[in-house]
């Protein structure tokens, strides 16, 4: 018979404001082979979770209930606190007291009742469960980084100090990401570049770092500890062996296209290293655009190239690797609002541009060499209007959320400009103004100083009349309609997450939100984990945020991957699923159901074939459970027998 102890929490009064707690304690007494109950405080503490081990003791206790709060908080606590005694850490049930009754409740009565049926239906479930065993599995200790930004380099930068070694793949021809493509940062102004590129370089020089660029996952199986993941390289055209990045066949390329670096407000020929400071520093061939290999006339790239490092022929490679950890660093992009702001012209006036835009017409290496001008003519704007939130906060236009940064963006843009057009006049059309960071309400403050006109409000339409850009919109403080003649318009747009997201999220099953960022376990306990095991998160795949919280987000996954690389062995959950070979009918739908990919068929002496769970791959996500035909998978811990007996404990008394 199982000897079974009941422990329910105050948790402050987080529980007790609104469940009768010594109610519940004298219904749980009550229970089919309950030998204790214990009310306390703060269970979680270490004062009270010594009590518990020396009641567990001295009942004999080898089952137990905790009323707490939810299994999600504090279950791996009262695991690790059962692995120090004698109690199996898997004879545990959690009954939520907290999330799921006295947080949702507002009548004590109701409240009580429904505390002490959650504890009912755990006494009775933890009645029927099983000791269950973790097994070890090895450790494959390097690591994959998905991403070459500011996050992807703090992280593998971190990770390979610690002596590991770390793949980044970089889906551009270098890394950088859109860091690099900023003039200055706030609210230091230092900038970007200067911050960026001894990184892209430590990165490049790294012993234990290698960089794949131009380069996407293409499929991933396996888990934590054991990853293995296809990389696809795409063709660069060129040796990089024998190519010393000597530029003359950049020099020479006659095919000139819109450059992405500069945001299309210059040129670049078809062989192009993506910026000057690239890592590495060696170009590669656009095949769209390279009339040798589109049209197989031209070749003076080969020609006067001094090494012979040009391949025309050249092909993707595609390469399998076991990685221990995955870090998602796939950054960001901007809303594209020439779909979505008709009424700012939708991109058709060259003088409304985007924050973005503006960063490489004031940076010293853009198309402008750091002057402020009109990509219409090339005259200095006298008048700048600078409109924040265009998609952000906006759920019928762009999205819903804040994008964090623009608020800052748009201040320092200002800031920039009154600082190089000192007789220039620029207006700043504002919802609201967010500066929580550290310095950074400092550093909006100085912009009024500088003399930025700040107007409550939002920009409801602008078109060009007589070489100007007539911004209309209301200032919501004076409830005054304004209209500003402006020369140059900037849009500070929305994030959004990275193009191509959702595929490469499902590669990994990494969940995302509705807005499509990659959600962390946690929001507060694990912030940088995923729910999938062994693969982690860093900068703004996971949502908008600036650059100092991106570097902090990935020196905090990196710590998580080195702890984990810390351990000899990995631990596996228990809690999986195991077919019942006699039941199973072999119909694959489990097979086809798993998004993990944890079940294959596998053939029995006199060839007969069923479902097999590999138990290092199986998340014990439940879903082939539910989906068996003939209920021959369960998942342990979740069996159909132990639900079944919370089922009937709700109904019998
Ligand atoms: Fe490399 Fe040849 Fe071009 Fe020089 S000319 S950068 S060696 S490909
Ligand atoms: Fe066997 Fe059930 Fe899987 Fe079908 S769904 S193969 S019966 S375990
Ligand atoms: Fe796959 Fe079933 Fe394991 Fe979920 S519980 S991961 S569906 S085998």
């Amino acid at each position: 018979m199982s000897r079974i102890g009941v422990f329910i929490c105050h948790c402050g009064t987080n529980i007790s404001a609104t469940v009768d707690v010594e109610r519940v304690a004298e219904a749980a007494k009550t229970l089919p082979n309950v030998v204790h109950v214990e009310l306390n405080k703060y269970m979680c503490s270490d004062p009270s979770q010594d009590m518990v081990r020396e009641v567990l003791k001295e009942y004999q206790i080898d089952r137990v209930v905790m009323g707490t709060c939810s299994p999600r908080m504090h279950e791996l606590t009262w695991r690790k606190l059962l692995s120090t005694t004698d109690v199996n850490p898997y004879m545990l049930e959690v009954a939520n007291l907290r999330e799921q009754c006295s947080w949702v409740h507002k009548d004590r009565d109701v409240a009580t009742a429904k505390a002490i049926d959650l504890v009912k239906m755990a006494v009775a479930k933890v009645d029927k469960l099983q000791p269950l065993h973790t097994t070890q599995i090895p450790v494959t200790k390097r690591a994959l980084v998905i991403g070459g930004g500011i996050a992807g380099m703090q992280v593998a930068l971190d990770i390979a100090d610690a002596g590991f070694p770390v793949t980044i793949v970089e889906k551009k021809s270098s890394l950088g990401g859109n860091m690099v493509m900023l003039d200055k940062t706030f609210p230091t102004l230092d900038c970007s570049a200067c911050i960026c590129t001894p990184k892209m370089s430590e990165v490049g020089n790294h012993p234990n770092i290698t960089v794949k660029t131009l380069a996407e996952v293409e499929a991933m199986s396996g888990y934590v500890g054991n990853f293995e993941v296809t990389i696809r390289e795409k063709a660069k055209y060129i040796d990089y062996n024998l190519c010393t990045g000597c530029g003359a066949c950049e020099t020479r390329c006659p095919s000139k296209v819109p450059n992405e670096f500069d945001q299309g407000m210059s040129q670049r020929t078809s062989i192009y290293k993506l910026f000057a400071q690239a890592v590495p520093a060696k170009p590669i061939i656009d095949p769209v655009h390279c009339r040798k290999i589109a049209e197989g006339k031209c070749g003076v790239c080969a020609k006067v190239c001094p090494t012979g490092a040009i391949r025309y022929d050249d092909e993707d490679r595609i390469t399998t690797e076991t990685f221990g950890a995955v870090i998602f660093a796939t950054g960001y992009e901007l809303i594209d609002w020439t779909k979505i702001y008709g009424e700012y012209g939708g991109g058709a006036y060259p003088d409304v541009i985007t924050g973005l835009q503006f960063e490489r017409l004031v940076n010293a290496s853009g198309p402008t060499e750091g002057h402020i001008l009109r990509p219409s003519d090339g005259t200095e704007p006298k008048n700048v209007v600078i409109v924040k939130c265009v998609g952000s906060r906006d759920p019928h236009k762009g999205v819903s959320y804040c994008s964090r940064a623009c608020c800052m963006y748009g201040a320092k843009h200002a800031h920039q400009y009154l600082d190089k057009v000192p007789d220039g006049k620029c207006y700043v059309f504002y919802m609201d103004v967010r500066t929580p960071g550290k310095g950074y309400d400092e550093f909006y403050m100085n912009t009024l100083h500088d003399g930025a006109q700040y107007v409550r409000g939002r920009i409801s339409k602008i078109y060009q009349e007589g070489g100007k850009l007539i911004c209309k919109g209301e200032d919501t403080l004076t409830s005054s309609q304004v209209t500003v003649a402006a020369d140059m318009v900037v849009l500070e747009t929305a994030m959004v997450p990275a193009d191509g997201i959702d595929e490469l999220a499902a590669k990994f099953t990494v969940g995302r939100d509705a807005d499509s960022w990659l959600v962390e376990a946690h929001a507060k306990l694990r912030p940088v984990e995923t729910n999938t095991a062994g693969i982690y998160l860093a900068g703004t795949c996971q949502g908008p945020k600036d650059i100092p919280a991106s570097v902090a987000q990935g020196s905090a996954a990196a710590a998580k991957v080195m702890a984990l690389f810390a351990k000899p062995k990995l631990e596996n959950d228990p809690q999986i699923s195991v077919v019942d070979i006699k039941r199973c009918v072999d119909c694959g739908k489990c097979i086809k159901v798993c998004p993990y990919q944890a079940i294959e068929e596998v053939e029995l002496r006199g060839g007969i074939k069923k479902a097999h769970v590999i138990e290092t791959v199986c998340q014990g996500c439940g879903v082939c459970t539910a989906t068996c035909p003939q209920g021959a998978i369960q998942l342990s811990h979740f069996t159909d027998n132990q639900i079944l007996a919370e089922v009937n404990a709700l109904c019998q008394y």
